[in-house]
C-alpha cells in the first residue's frame, strides 16, 4: 500500500519495532504519573540510534540518517503509536539549523545532536504571545561580544532535560531594532530560571514538563546567534512547516493505534448475547474512524512525497498546514470514539484509549491551534487558488 519503496518499509519496520517494545511500558508509566527511570530512557534512546530512527530529519553530512521526508513521516508515525511520550527518545533534532549553522554552531550543537549526546528546548511562547509569535516581547540587546537576553518564556518543553535553548527575542537597539533573533543559550546558564512548572493534561516524565521560564540579563556570546539578526522568524517558519508534518503523522500512529484496538475489543466484547462489533452504531464508529484514518494518511503521505520533489515552499507551508489539521482533527474524533466503544473501561487510565483521549488534545494547538492552520490555509487559497494546493 501506499507505493512505499523497499527502503521506507525496512525503515517503517524498525520504527514499528521499536514502538512495539515500548507500548507495554506505558501502563506502568501512566501510574507513575508519567514519570520512567532516568537509567531506562537513556536505554530507549541507546535503542533508538542502534535502529537508525534516530534524528532522522539530520542530513548524513552531519551525521544523521539522511532521511527523506517521507521517511521521517514513517518514522513518526510509529513513535504516535505510543502514549506517554515514551518514544519521544526517537529526537528530531533542529533539521533546519545545519544551512545556516556556523561551523562552531555544527561542532557545538548540530553534531552531537545527531550523535543523540546533546538535546535541545524552544523558549518562544510568551504569556501575552502564542499564536501571533511577532507579539513576543523579550528583548536581545548587544553589548560588546555579547548579547544580554531578557523574558519570560511559556510551555517550554523538555526544558528540564535540555543541553540548551534557542531563545527568540526582538532586537533593541542597532540596525535591526526591533526585527527578531534567535539565540542558542547553553543550560544551565546565570540568569536562566525557572519561575514554576504548571502540571498539564497528560502524564509525561518530569524531564519533558513545559515550565514558565524567566531569561533575566543573560549574556550569550554573540557567536551564539543563529544566522543574522533579523533572520529569527524564518527559523521558526521552517520549523513550523516540518513540526506541523510530524505533528500529522505521529496523529496518524495514534489513529492507527486506536482502531485496532477498538476493532479488537468490538469484536470479543459480547453484550446481550452479540459482539458489539455487530450493532450498527458501534460499526459506524469503527467505520468513520478507518475511513478518516485513510484520508489522513493519504494527505499527509502525499505532503511528504511533495516536498521531497522540491515542492514550492508556500505551497509546502499551506499543505503542511492542511496534513496538521486534518490528522489532529481526525486523531482527536477517533479517540473519542474509542473511550465510547470501550465503555467504562475507556474511562480507564490503563487503557490507551483514555490516555489517547487526554494526550491527543495538544495536537490541535501547538505548533499552530487549528484556527491559525484554517488561516494559513485560506490565505493560500484565496492567493493561489485551489488547483495549486489540493
Ligand atoms: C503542552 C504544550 C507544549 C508547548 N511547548 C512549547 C515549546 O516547547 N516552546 C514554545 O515556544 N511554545 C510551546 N507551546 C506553546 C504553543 O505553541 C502555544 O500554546 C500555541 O501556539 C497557542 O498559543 P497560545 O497558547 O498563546 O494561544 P492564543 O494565541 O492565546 O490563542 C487562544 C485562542 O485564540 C485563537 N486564535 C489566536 N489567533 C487566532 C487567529 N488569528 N484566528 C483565529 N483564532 C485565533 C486560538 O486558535 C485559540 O483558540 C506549547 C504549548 C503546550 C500546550
Amino acid at each position: 500500500m501506499y507505493s512505499l519503496s523497499e527502503q521506507d518499509l525496512q525503515i517503517q519496520a524498525r520504527a514499528r519495532q521499536f514502538a512495539d517494545e515500548l507500548i507495554p511500558l506505558e501502563a506502568q508509566a501512566e501510574l507513575a504519573g508519567g514519570e520512567v527511570p532516568a537509567d531506562v530512557e537513556a536505554k530507549h534512546k541507546a535503542r533508538a540510534i542502534e535502529l537508525g530512527i534516530y534524528a532522522s530529519n539530520l542530513p548524513a553530512s552531519v551525521g544523521g540518517p539522511g532521511c527523506t521526508t517521507l521517511q521521517q513521516v514513517l518514522i513518526q508515525e510509529q513513535v504516535g503509536r505510543v502514549t506517554n511520550a515514551l518514544a519521544w527518545v526517537v529526537a528530531t533534532p533542529p533539521g533546519w539549523l545545519p544551512d545556516v549553522a556556523t561551523p562552531e554552531q555544527l561542532e557545538r550543537y548540530v553534531r552531537p545532536a545527531a550523535r543523540g549526546e546533546r538535546d535541545e528546548c524552544y523558549a518562544i511562547t510568551e504569556e501575552g504571545a502564542g499564536s501571533d509569535v511577532d507579539a513576543i516581547e523579550a528583548t536581545v540587546r548587544r553589548d560588546g561580544d555579547d548579547y544580554v537576553l531578557n523574558g519570560v518564556k511559556w510551555h517550554v518543553t523538555s526544558f528540564y532535560c535540555a543541553d540548551y535553548a534557542f531563545f527568540q527575542g526582538k532586537l533593541a537597539g542597532g540596525d535591526h531594532d526591533g526585527e527578531h533573533a534567535m539565540l542558542i543559550v547553553d543550560l544551565p546558564s546565570p540568569g536562566v530560571r525557572v519561575v514554576r512548572t504548571p502540571l498539564y493534561m497528560h502524564s509525561l516524565g518530569s524531564a519533558h514538563h513545559h515550565p514558565i521560564v524567566a531569561f533575566e540579563d543573560v549574556r550569550v556570546p554573540v557567536a551564539q546567534l543563529v544566522g543574522a539578526e533579523g533572520d529569527g522568524m524564518s527559523f521558526a517558519y521552517e520549523w513550523f512547516r516540518f513540526e506541523r508534518m510530524m505533528v500529522a503523522a505521529r496523529c496518524l500512529g495514534a489513529a492507527e493505534r486506536l482502531v485496532a484496538e477498538m476493532t479488537a475489543f468490538a469484536k470479543e466484547r459480547v453484550v446481550s448475547g452479540r459482539p458489539i462489533a455487530q450493532f450498527g452504531a458501534v460499526e459506524a464508529m469503527l467505520a468513520d474512524s478507518l475511513t478518516e484514518l485513510f484520508a489522513a494518511r493519504a494527505l499527509t503521505y502525499e505532503t511528504a512525497r511533495s516536498i521531497d520533489a522540491g515542492a514550492d515552499v508556500k505551497v509546502a507551508h499551506a499543505q503542511c498546514s492542511m496534513a496538521k489539521l486534518y490528522a489532529s482533527e481526525m486523531a482527536g474524533r477517533v479517540a473519542d470514539r474509542a473511550v465510547q466503544v470501550f465503555g467504562g473501561r475507556g474511562y480507564m487510565r490503563e487503557y490507551a484509549a483514555e490516555r489517547f483521549y487526554r494526550e491527543l488534545r495538544v495536537e490541535r494547538i501547538w505548533e499552530g491551534t487549528s484556527e491559525v492552520q484554517r488561516s494559513i490555509i485560506a490565505g493560500q487559497l484565496i492567493k493561489r487558488g485551489p488547483e495549486r494546493l489540493a
